[in-house]
């Protein structure tokens, strides 16, 4: 979804003079603010770097834990581990696939400093009952919204619950930077330690030098920040998220429409009639029975041509650099989802027969197998 006007943004940052540090990053910052309604937002390298940077800036370290959704892309693990701090991982719940406050409230204990949560699939998580937890317990709340810019709950965006929210502009994300992130928040404290080390922990900006190349350096910090040629096609993929947004919905729509009356699968959708989705993919969940079979009904799909994924292909936990010899948690619809979900595509890149078509396509796909 590159089109005219991202090449020309591009264009115009390798024509001119800046192309770090300069004026594109500010004003992309600022449509994506205005976009989510967030009094600030922070561009980095990517959601995995604005995670990290958000608990490094937080204070996490060796002996801390974080509750972390074992549904999820490994990267919010990652960004606790990074930090030296434990990722304790948490189940999630059918049919929405997201983490609820009765399954974080047990883990909570005296390490505990924060919650991670993923809004995944773009389906806004119930994040209320979780907030509540953590005020009882003083606890930082992170918000993964890498699949959910335009996922709202009672009218907030996601990534305004918490102290912080991320997003991912990875390529296949609703909206790209080709790579790139960003974090948004009320926490203003947080937001600016954030913009702090994103760049080093450098004291002040080039236009703040009054002598050129003087400054000093007040923190520990990173290089995890965003370039301007990202910034500037990011700042046109903004403009065009609404556009992106409906698409996405009238897919999905044709694709549950085509599997209604199916029998041997649903749809990982919203527990409840709050959440407006962002509708990242539409991830259809197989029968006990057909599970064994994925491996042969995503062939079939790929020799058709037509495309599809897994999200995740493992719980977090089971993933190697996370096992534990000693200890497996008990996440079982974690797994039920890494081991027999579908996801296939709704993006704007689709219009309505197309998606539908891939849709029909997995069907083809389950009877041939069932046959
Ligand atoms: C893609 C993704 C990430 C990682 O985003 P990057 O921008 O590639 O670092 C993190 N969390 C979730 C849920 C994702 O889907």
């Amino acid at each position: 979804m590159i089109g005219p006007e991202e090449r020309a943004a591009a264009a115009a940052v390798l024509e001119g003079p800046i192309l770090v540090h300069g004026p594109r990053i500010a004003a992309f910052e600022a449509d994506f603010a205005a976009f989510t309604g967030a009094p600030r937002a922070v561009a980095t390298g990517s959601c995995t770097a604005a995670m990290h940077l958000a608990y490094h800036a937080m204070g996490l370290g060796p002996g801390d834990e974080v509750i972390v959704p074992a549904q999820s892309h490994v990267a919010t693990a990652h960004a606790v581990a990074l930090t030296g701090a434990k990722p304790v991982f948490a189940d999630c719940e059918l049919p929405a696939g997201n983490m609820t406050a009765a399954q974080v409230a047990p883990l909570v204990n005296g390490r505990t400093r924060a919650i991670a949560v993923v809004h995944y699939n773009g389906i806004p998580v119930d994040m209320p009952p979780i907030m509540e937890i953590a005020q009882d317990r003083g606890l930082a709340v992170l918000e993964d919204c890498a699949l959910a810019v335009g996922a709202w709950r009672n009218g907030v965006h996601v990534g305004l619950f918490g102290d912080v929210g991320c997003f991912s502009f990875y390529p296949i994300k609703h909206m790209t930077t080709l790579e790139g992130g960003m974090a948004i928040g009320r926490n203003e404290a947080l937001l600016a330690r954030m913009a702090h080390l994103r760049a080093l922990g450098v004291d002040r900006s080039h236009g703040e030098r009054a002598i050129p190349g003087e400054y000093d350096v007040s923190a520990v910090g990173f290089n995890y920040r965003m370039n301007e040629l990202q910034a500037a096609i990011g700042s046109v993929q903004v403009s065009r998220l609404p556009v992106f947004l409906e698409q996405r919905r009238c897919n999905a729509a044709a694709v549950a429409a085509v599997l209604a009356d199916r029998p041997d699968v649903s749809l990982i959708v919203p527990s409840d009639d709050e959440a407006i989705e962002a509708h990242y993919c539409a991830i259809a969940l197989l029968a006990p029975e057909l599970a064994d079979h994925r491996p042969a009904i995503m062939a079939e799909m790929k020799a058709q041509g037509l495309g599809c994924s897994i999200y995740y292909p493992r719980a977090i936990p089971d993933m190697t650099c996370y096992r534990e010899p000693d200890h497996r948690p008990d996440v079982p619809n974690a797994r039920r989802i890494s081991a027999s979900t579908i996801a296939l595509p709704v993006g704007p890149h689709l219009d309505n027969d197309d998606a539908a078509e891939v849709a029909r396509g997995l069907c083809r796909a389950i009877d041939k197998e069932n046959r």
